[in-house]
């Protein structure tokens, strides 16, 4: 899962792509407003982080320019304590959820694993299809009710078609939502972690649609 965050304070940012990037998520920062509109423009993200006060351009106006443009990843705004008519106006403006700051960054991971799983039907933190379940609190896969060893990556991708399950991901969308965006994207290198997860759960678990891309969860093809 990709992740942008639009935060101007530099520690706080740092903590915060610190955090998520120990919980599985792949996350591009940006400190100005005008930029950070640019990204959501223009990348595929699976949840934006946005802070409101930002240089160059207001979160709630680039939250409302987003909205208008028709982007609707799922968005989650940083607020300062108190103030609740932001709050509001955030909700208002198409923010999904909001926290407070200060805040405690393990209920900005949950909250974030929360949006996302929602945004694609998921209700709750453990997503199952056939005998895989994923524990997204844990980032633990298990298979039959045995757990799995899985690197970061592989946990990536498997957790990217659970999360998607039943529809085929093209091998582009895999790699902008896997990996940064200065990513070498030419690269072969789905088909290689497809490959060694293959090695691990089996290899009809992650079935090829060639020319289309990858699905877990499809029908037999
Ligand atoms: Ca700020």
């Amino acid at each position: 899962m990709r992740v942008l965050l639009l935060e101007d304070d530099p520690r706080i940012g740092a903590n915060i792509a610190g955090a998520l990037e120990l919980a599985g998520f792949v996350v591009d920062c940006e400190r100005d407003g005008e930029i950070g509109w640019y990204r959501g423009d223009t990348e595929a993200y699976d949840a934006i982080i946005l802070d409101l006060g930002l240089p160059t351009l207001d979160g709630l106006t680039l939250l409302k320019r987003w909205r208008k443009a028709g982007i609707f990843t799922p968005v989650l705004i940083l607020t300062a304590r108190g103030n609740w008519d932001e709050r509001v106006e955030g909700i208002d403006a198409g923010a999904d959820d909001y926290l407070a700051k200060p805040f405690r960054l393990e209920e900005l991971t949950a909250r974030l694993r929360a949006l996302i799983r929602r945004s694609v039907g998921h209700a709750s933190a453990l997503i199952s299809v056939a005998d895989l379940t994923l524990d997204t609190r844990q980032m633990r896969l298990s298979v039959g009710g045995m757990p799995v060893s899985l690197t970061p990556q592989e946990y990536r991708l498997v957790a990217y078609l659970m999360h998607h399950q039943g529809r085929v991901v093209a091998q582009t969308e895999l790699v902008e939502h896997l990996y940064h965006q200065d990513f070498d994207r030419e690269s072969n290198s789905i088909e290689v972690l497809v490959g060694r997860v293959r090695k691990k759960l089996g290899s009809d678990v992650i079935q090829t649609r060639r020319g289309y891309g990858y699905i877990i969860g499809g029908e037999a093809a």
